[in-house]
């Protein structure tokens, strides 16, 4: 099998899939307010092929993106609890507060990392690997809607 990712021909690797179809917008009126509801027709599967080492590339990538976002948003949203009213932090609450976003980029990462391992997190990490081969040719065509086959939408 042809990995779609590097090209490579192997048989070490799995066959990954997503939905793909085009949402429809619709503004409806409840309770006075206009809301607008998004849905995806016509959805139809994918399926790619792709090597155990693009997938383990892919899910290692992922795992330090969202360490590092991880570490800041927490960073960013300690600092604006504890600084609020203009409070100055010392030194030392400093250190924990860099500590504990540290922590928790670092929990991240393990966590998607364990993606390598975990049979249902793999494939829901390989399905988005495929979305991400195929997303621009799909949106060319004029497709806008893209989901994870554990991810579904409910279909309408
Ligand atoms: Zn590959």
């Amino acid at each position: 099998m042809k990995c779609a990712k590097c090209s490579e021909e192997t048989n070490e690797g799995s066959t990954y899939g997503f939905y793909y179809g085009y949402s429809k917008g619709e503004i409806k009126s409840r309770n006075h307010k206009l809301i607008t509801a998004f849905y995806s027709v016509s959805q139809d599967l994918r399926e790619v092929f792709l090597c155990h080492r693009c997938v383990d590339q892919f899910i290692e990538h992922r795992a330090r993106i969202f360490a590092i976002v991880g570490f800041f948003v927490m960073l960013f949203i300690i600092l604006s609890f504890v600084t609020y009213g203009g409070n100055n932090l010392s030194v030392l609450e400093a250190g924990i507060v860099f500590l504990i976003a540290l922590i928790v980029g670092v929990i991240l990462f393990f966590a998607i990392l364990s993606g390598k391992k975990e049979p249902k997190q793999r494939e829901d990490e390989g399905d988005r690997l495929a979305i991400k081969i195929h997303k621009s040719e799909l949106m060319r065509q004029g497709f806008d809607s893209f989901f994870i086959r554990s991810e579904r939408p409910y279909k309408f």
